[in-house]
């Protein structure tokens, strides 16, 4: 098995054993855990965008999604 390429600090998706590059932020809220003004992020890669959002809305904790910003070594 060959090492995963470095992504620097870019931050990873939150999936399971997942190591791609995180687009999406999706922010959530559990009422039962947190005050309703309180955010949790998970970070999602194109792939994994639909089922962890589903796994989210499924329990209607969702709260929204957001693209990540860009590397801010590549521009624009
Ligand atoms: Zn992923």
């Amino acid at each position: 098995m060959s090492l995963p390429p470095s992504t620097g600090d870019a931050p990873i998706c939150s999936a399971r054993g997942c190591r791609a590059p995180a687009e999406w932020a999706l922010r959530w809220n559990n009422p039962r855990l947190h005050t309703a003004d309180r955010r949790k992020t998970w970070l999602a890669c194109a792939d994994h965008r639909a089922s962890l959002g589903d796994f989210l809305d499924a329990r209607g904790f969702l709260r929204e999604v957001a693209p990540l910003a860009g590397s801010p070594t590549l521009d624009g």
